[in-house]
Formats: structure tokens, C-alpha cells, sequence
């Protein structure tokens, strides 16, 4: 029986217009994320949806029916309706889980769900990354070592644009000097959103072990625990016309 709905979604561009892109992820780097996440977890049901597919592949039916859902894009923010960022708020504040990936820091549900601007400081210049545990209690951290390396990533640096988060998984330092808040966690409603920094499009961070190990234990820790029904269209609920505590 498969234990767990999850849904990998991918702007899928770069894949289709970038020949290097292509080479490390043939398949989209949707795929390779939910090969690794299925390798993970063999009980649970991930499948991918992507930009080009009707109504980005996250219709009411289909996302009624999600339980974690991973985000990845990059060039095409502006290019997601805002009728499927509206749906996907609503199912984030009933207890669907968000894992939110590199550069869609800067995605509209994930600006939306902050708050915030979500911007950072950033250069593309073939740098080592050291992600280091500050939280190895923390379920996302299980299994790995007090720190480990990239050996090429984007650098995204502090100030990071982001409400302080409720729990701090990773922190990363460059190799240019600079640190950022690399895995942060919140609640919005019942939901619990991950952001994790790593996966710029033209290296093969999704293929190393501790980033594929980092992602499967944030699905399985942005599982839903019960829901808010009021979440989606009820701003107000409704109570007995006598206030308690009035006799
Ligand atoms: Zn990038």
C-alpha cells in the first residue's frame, strides 16, 4: 500500500533549451528528484508534474489528492497562473507539505506563503559550498555528518529576504566567504514548508547522496498531521448562536 501522495514539480525549462542543463538531467530534474525520493521511501506514490502540462499539472483534483509537494523553477515564475498559486496556498494552510528548491526562493507560492521579498544576494562562479547541521536533532538532518561539500554551486548569500524561520536545519558557507540560511522550516496553517537551497541547474547536485538524502527525509517530515477544513474559503467559522460561557 502506498503510504504517502507526493508530487515533484518542475518549470522543466532549461532541461529543454540548455544542452548541459540536459546532459546532467535527461529526464528533467523533476525526475531525477523522484527517483531519488522513491529510492528513499519504496512505499510511497511520487509522481511529477510540470509548467507546460493544462493548468501546470496541479488541477483541484489532483492536488486535493497530493500530500507533499516539491517545487523547482527558475526562468518561469511569472509564467505560473495565479489560479494554481491560490490553489496551492489553500492545500499548503489545510496540511499539505511544501519543499521549496533553490531558485524558487524566489517563486510566487513561496513569496506568497513568507510574505516576504524571498531575495538574496547571488553569483554564478564555479564555488565550493559547505552545508553544515544546526540542527542534527532535526528528523531533515538524520543520517548525515556534522557538515558536507559541494564541490560547484550557485552562491546564494545573506541578506536573505525571509521571515525568521521557525526551525533552522542547514546553514552554508562559500567559498566567496559568504553564509546563508540554506535550510529553513515554517508552518502556514497546518502545512510545513521546507526551503533548501542547493540545485543550480548546471551542476549535478540532485545526484549527490546527502542533498537525495535531505530531500527524502523533508518529504517524510512535511507529511500532513490532520487538517484545517476552514483553510480554504471560510474566513470566519461559524459557532452556536449563544456565546459559551453566557448562561
Ligand atoms: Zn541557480
Amino acid at each position: 500500500m502506498k503510504t504517502l501522495n507526493v508530487v515533484v514539480w518542475n518549470e522543466y525549462v532549461h532541461e529543454t533549451t540548455n544542452e548541459k542543463v540536459a546532459a546532467i538531467y535527461p529526464q528533467g530534474i523533476h525526475r531525477t528528484l523522484a527517483d531519488a525520493i522513491q529510492k528513499f521511501h519504496p512505499d510511497y506514490a511520487v509522481s511529477t508534474a510540470t509548467l507546460a502540462e493544462p493548468e501546470h499539472g496541479l488541477t483541484q483534483e489532483r492536488l486535493d489528492q497530493t500530500e507533499v509537494l516539491l517545487w523547482w523553477g527558475h526562468g518561469a515564475h511569472d509564467k505560473v497562473a495565479d489560479a494554481v498559486v491560490d490553489r496551492v496556498q489553500a492545500r499548503v494552510l489545510q496540511g499539505m507539505g511544501l519543499i521549496v528548491l533553490h531558485s524558487g526562493h524566489y517563486s510566487k507560492i513561496f513569496r506568497r506563503l513568507m510574505g516576504t521579498g524571498c531575495g538574496l544576494q547571488w553569483r554564478e562562479a564555479n564555488e565550493k559550498e559547505r552545508l553544515w547541521v544546526c540542527n542534527p536533532g532535526h528528523p531533515i538532518a538524520a543520517g548525515l555528518d556534522a557538515s558536507f561539500t559541494l564541490p560547484e554551486e550557485e552562491m546564494y548569500g545573506e541578506p536573505f529576504g525571509i521571515p525568521t524561520p521557525e526551525e533552522q536545519v542547514f546553514v552554508s558557507w562559500f567559498e566567496g566567504g559568504e553564509v546563508l540560511r540554506s535550510g529553513c522550516c515554517w508552518h502556514r496553517g497546518n502545512g510545513k514548508i521546507f526551503y533548501f537551497q542547493p540545485g543550480h541547474e548546471t551542476y549535478p547536485i540532485y545526484h549527490d547522496a546527502n542533498i537525495q538524502r535531505v530531500i527524502a527525509n523533508a518529504v517524510a517530515w512535511a507529511a500532513p498531521q490532520g487538517r484545517w477544513p476552514g483553510a480554504l474559503n471560510a474566513p470566519h467559522a461559524k459557532v452556536a448562536p449563544e456565546p459559551l460561557g453566557r448562561k
